[in-house]
């Protein structure tokens, strides 16, 4: 394997090899299921599913947990306004997610453990802490990591114990330092008994870091391979994770994965700028497909912006590929999924392989793709079936690798009712020139001007050449 990432605990790019060869265990932060899901959600998700999709191209045997945190204070708190059982709350929401993943074509992982399933792991891997003289219980049964016991604590985001604070204020007592942190909340007056577990230190619920460490253990094991999550989990949450299993006695993760925010029109989302954008609203504004290869053509580190700029543009890229896609179909045959999925890294373009290699640069990736589609169009141009149908194949893999092959059992709906479109648009737009066409033989140029001008009007622009007009939606060339 020669893919190469970039791991933010050694801040570097590094050669990915997995620990068995042949398999990958990737472990991701999934969703805290308090409220619908934004399109951050979406880009953390689409993000991994690049990586999932190459790495499953060459071959390796990817094992996907994104967990689901289905308890959790916010889940209790808004729950408890809106009158409902936080249990109902969280996994209506859950439902939501997996919908809006599904939208955009998200590949589901191979598990998605939820917290409150796995509570006997997260007391056991307490207990174990607490054996290793690394955890300690505070008043009433909360239980505390303490980060003083661990003197790599830090190393994760690169922080030295001198300079980290406390939390100031709302420094529980209980604590032996500020910044200490919980792993394990004692149950609060009024709050449900179904949202209550009872360990050897007193009934409560698990607090959210040592959920993803229970979990990754469990479905990954001691050590396993890449964990992911978004720049803003990095710390706390990532680094007390890694504090918790290291200090059991376990390897944790080999590779740190982070991936980039997501602004909206230039800001960072939040419901107080008025720019918080659910991934509800985004689909009931844009095709799902392109929402898709706005966030999935973006580096994953980088921020993607989300705005009506860049989502024109993702639009008109969709449209140009899939229409290649779909004129090179009719022309040639449609080239059948499973010989897309058979073409492997090496058969693929060296240029589009060596980029994805290159911790992930899609945006290289999807020039080569538009080489390849320039190919194909001077292929159906020139009569050159065989050049078209390899276009075809190239250009259908190498989109599948970013989620977006056109021909895809998730896209192919879009493609076609689109291709039907354009076959409606063309009978009509060619039937008004071929009108302007008799008039002007007939030397009527009222008539002939009023026709394309009523042409310009609807967005057509009309190109005279020597073979007859031909024709172009404005703003799509
Ligand atoms: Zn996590």
């Amino acid at each position: 394997m020669s893919l190469r990432l970039y791991d933010s605990a050694t801040r570097s790019v590094r050669d990915f090899s997995p620990l068995v060869p042949g398999r990958v265990g990737i472990y991701l932060c999934g969703a805290t299921v308090q409220g619908a899901p934004h399109v951050g959600h979406l880009r953390s998700a689409v993000a991994f599913d690049v990586l999932v999709r190459w790495l499953r191209r060459g071959g390796q045997d990817v094992t996907l947990i994104r967990n689901v945190t289905d308890i959790d204070d916010k889940i209790l708190d808004r729950s408890a306004e809106a009158g409902a059982p936080w249990w109902a709350w969280a996994y209506r929401f859950e439902r939501e997610f997996a919908d809006a993943y599904d939208a955009v074509g998200v590949l589901p992982p191979t598990y998605e453990p939820r917290a409150t399933g796995h509570v006997p792991e997260m007391v056991a891997l307490m207990e174990r802490l607490v054996e290793r003289g690394h955890a300690y219980v505070g008043q009433g049964g909360n239980v505390y990591f303490d980060v003083r016991s661990l003197p790599t604590y830090g190393s994760l985001t690169r922080q030295s114990l001198d300079h980290l604070t406390g939390p100031g204020e709302d420094v529980e007592p209980d604590k032996r330092d500020g910044r200490d942190f919980a792993l394990w909340k004692a149950a609060k007056p009024g709050e449900p008994a179904t949202a209550t577990w009872t360990t050897p230190y007193g009934p409560g619920r698990p607090g959210w870091h040592l959920e993803c460490s229970a979990m990754a253990q469990r479905y990954l094991g001691d050590t396993f391979d890449i964990h992911g999550g978004g720049l803003d989990l990095r710390f706390p949450h990532h680094e007390n994770e890694q504090a918790q299993s290291h200090a059991a006695g376990y390897g944790f993760a080999r590779y740190w994965v982070h991936h980039g925010l997501l602004t909206v029109n230039g800001e960072k989302m939040s419901k107080s700028l008025g720019n918080f954008v659910t991934a509800a609203d985004a689909l009931a504004q844009t095709d799902a497909v392109v929402l898709r290869l706005a966030l999935a053509t973006v580096h994953y580190r980088a921020t993607v912006e989300l705005s009506e700029a860049t989502l024109a543009e993702a639009r008109t890229t969709w449209e140009r590929l899939s229409g290649f896609v779909v004129r090179a179909a009719e022309r040639v045959g449609e080239v059948p999924a499973d010989e897309v999925a058979a073409i492997e890294p090496d058969d693929l373009p060296p240029a589009f392989t060596a980029a994805l290699d290159d911790d992930l640069n899609v945006s290289v990736a999807l020039a080569v793709v538009h080489e390849h589609l320039r190919a194909g169009n001077t292929a159906l141009a020139d009569g050159d079936d065989d050049g078209a149908r390899q276009a075809q194949r190239l250009v259908r893999a190498m989109l599948d690798v970013l989620g977006l092959d056109p021909l895809s059992g998730q896209w192919r709906s879009v493609t076609t009712s689109a291709g039907a479109e354009q076959t409606a648009l063309d009978t009509l737009v060619r039937a008004a020139l071929t009108e302007r066409a008799d008039a002007r033989a007939a030397k009527d140029w009222a008539r002939a001007d009023a026709l394309r001008e009523r042409l310009t009007a609807a967005g057509v622009v009309v190109e005279d050449s020597l073979d007859g007009a031909r024709w172009t939606l404005k703003g799509t060339r």
